[in-house]
């Protein structure tokens, strides 16, 4: 059995390479911020390694648990690549899982 609280919230998602940072309740409402588990990335012009620059956080609704609205918050990372000559502008990372979707990978 799971004991760490986010590890839990994890399960509780069922949601693959996804971490929660954050559970909280307002007004009846579930919020919990999530983040991948990607910490690095390619390039999708030159291949090279990218480097984070920088982050944002982006709300999308989520599957009612246990009779509770739920509202995701995403922190997406956005990269740069790190090559100096690669002219590709910073990107952000795409939301692995929508409310309508499900997975949109794997
Ligand atoms: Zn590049």
């Amino acid at each position: 059995m799971e004991r760490d609280p986010k590890a839990m919230t994890a399960m509780l998602l069922g949601i693959p390479g996804v971490r929660a940072l954050e559970i909280g309740e307002v007004s009846g409402e579930v919020h919990v911020e999530l983040e991948t588990v990607a910490d690095e990335a390619t390039c999708p012009s030159c291949g090279a390694v990218a480097e984070q620059c920088g982050s944002e956080v982006v709300d999308r609704p989520g599957l009612p648990a246990f009779g509770r609205p739920v509202l995701l918050s995403w922190r997406l990372r956005q990269w740069r690549c790190s090559s100096s000559t690669c002219s590709s502008n910073p990107w952000v990372e795409e939301i692995p899982w929508s409310a309508e979707g499900g997975l949109s990978r794997g």
